[in-house]
């Protein structure tokens, strides 16, 4: 049975008790962007599920967050840091990739370039299409 997170300060605790996880897996650098020596947070993927997971956070750098969280901060140009991370092993950190890259292509050619050669399942896909990034 799952177990009920009935305030957003035990999600929250919840999700930052994944860093020490999330470091080891990263290598302490931004799984988006590659930054080190940076402050790194755990990013959940949308659309976030009921039950918080460390598979489906990313850990993120203070740039990406800024520009993931804030619209306004979007800039296309950042994102060509995604070209290799579509490929990763890592299932969230590939989805994500998708998801910003897909928004990027509806005014860059060079981000549709790239996802059309990523392969998704059909419950990636509808992930996407939920995301709302
Ligand atoms: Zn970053």
């Amino acid at each position: 049975m799952a177990r009920g997170y009935d305030n957003y300060k035990n999600r929250a605790d919840l999700i930052s008790s994944f860093g020490r996880e999330l470091t080891r897996r990263s290598g302490s650098s931004c799984e988006l962007c590659g930054a080190s020596g940076v402050s790194l947070s755990v990013f959940e993927v949308p659309p976030v599920k009921v039950e918080p997971e460390s598979s489906d956070c990313v850990f993120i750098c203070g740039e990406c967050r800024e520009q993931l969280e804030n619209p306004k901060k979007f800039r296309n140009s950042h994102w060509r840091c995604l070209t290799d991370r579509v490929w990763s092993e890592t299932g969230s950190v590939k989805i994500l990739s998708v998801m910003i890259l897909k928004k990027v292509s509806l005014t860059e050619s060079w981000a549709s370039d790239i996802i059309e050669n990523v392969y998704l399942s059909d419950e990636e896909n509808e992930q996407v299409e939920r995301s709302g990034i």
